[in-house]
């Protein structure tokens, strides 16, 4: 049980009806907000304190705060479900409660227990529940985050810090619908070393992708993929998304974690989907030439990504400096990439029984 309370103040002119339907009809990914946010402060003396769900709205921040200077920042993404019945589940929210809380460790953020992060989104969601969709593939993207809101330039954990979820409906991640996405391979960028923030969700990582992310567009691409730091050799993921790898006999391969690689909870529940599906699942290193090679030689037949914005997302072309590779099978979505996300999809939407236990209800 969560013991922080909330006070809740309506939003006094929330979006009408009208213009909320319209938004629902046609969400698009980040661009509409629902009508309210909840905050939470922590201090040292207070711990988490003065809960509140406040019209959907600006903060007041100080030019000083220490978030805008030294990036002491951390985020999740999640997503409420409606079911046929009409209600609203999150699928695996207390991974991303848990995932929050080792993130703010590395920032040096003090951790917000798993029951309170649970407790904020559900008062949002129920709150603002006439902003989950309806639509086939449409959810309301949750998305908590705490950042250091003291306003101090010495360097050193902040003694202010603002945690907020905020929530916006949203339909498919790429525009356009489910096709394979290209991908840009990244050699003058890396995404994370050892001992460094790669684990860990927070905004600064992102800070740090756009550079390659641009290369990737100049390049034609949709992703980029990062490779380790040490050995430039072996795949990591991509700016935001897992990566998975089919092969003809039968394995599903994807990097180990190795503390530079951000632990997905769509990569955890496809390794227990595909075990239940008959494939042997492997977590292991894989090369960068075991990818040009395996899709050369006919031995990997499907590479997917994965992360709750896009669900399992194809994978086409592999793009570097000097030479692309074409996706295997037939440029669409490949037969296990697309039974896999099935499968995951069919439980979120409640379609399937949950026999994972892995849904909790919201609203
Ligand atoms: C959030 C994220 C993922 C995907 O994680 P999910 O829990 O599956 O949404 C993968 N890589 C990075 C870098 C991420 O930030």
């Amino acid at each position: 049980m969560s013991a922080v309370r909330f006070t809740e103040s309506r939003n006094p002119a929330p979006v009408p009806a009208e213009r909320r339907a319209e938004i629902l009809a046609a969400p698009g990914f980040g661009k509409h907000f629902t009508d309210h946010m909840v905050t939470l402060r922590w201090t040292p003396d207070q711990g988490w304190h003065d809960g509140a769900v406040l019209p959907y709205g600006p903060f007041q921040l100080d030019p000083a705060a220490a978030v805008l200077h030294y990036a002491q920042e951390i985020f999740e993404g999640l997503k409420g479900y409606r079911h046929a019945d009409g209600s609203v589940w999150a699928f695996r929210p207390e991974a991303n409660g848990e995932r929050f809380a080792r993130s703010a460790r590395r920032l040096a953020l003090p951790e917000l227990p798993v029951a309170d992060f649970l407790a904020a989104i559900e008062i949002l969601v129920r709150t603002d529940r006439e902003w989950v969709p309806t639509g086939e593939e449409q959810s309301l993207y949750l998305r908590p985050f705490m950042f250091a809101s003291e306003s101090f330039l010495g360097v050193r954990p902040a003694k202010e810090i603002l945690f907020s979820v905020i929530a916006c409906p949203v339909g498919s991640y790429f525009s356009g619908g489910i096709k394979p996405v290209s991908i840009w391979l990244s050699t003058n960028y890396t995404r994370a070393a050892l001992g460094g923030t790669g684990a860990a969700k927070c905004g600064g990582n992102y800070a740090a992708s756009l550079a390659a992310q641009v290369e990737a567009v100049e390049n034609g691409c949709d992703q980029v993929c990062f490779l380790d730091a040490v050995d430039r050799t072996w795949v990591e993921e991509l700016g935001g998304m897992n990566l998975y790898f089919v092969y003809a006999d039968g394995r599903l391969v994807t990097p180990a974690l190795t503390g530079t690689i951000l632990e997905g909870i769509t990569r955890s529940s496809i390794l227990t989907l595909a075990g239940e599906q008959g494939l042997k699942v492997e977590e292991r290193q894989i090369g960068i030439d075991d990818w040009r090679d395996g899709v050369d030689s006919g031995e990997i037949t499907e590479v997917f990504a994965c992360g709750t914005a896009a669900v399992i997302t194809p994978v086409g072309r592999l793009v570097w400096d000097g030479g692309s590779i074409e996706s295997p099978g037939d440029g669409g979505t490949g037969t296990v990439t697309g039974r896999l996300r099935r499968a995951l999809v069919d439980i979120q939407y409640g379609r399937t029984p949950d026999s994972h236990g892995w849904l909790h209800r919201l609203a």
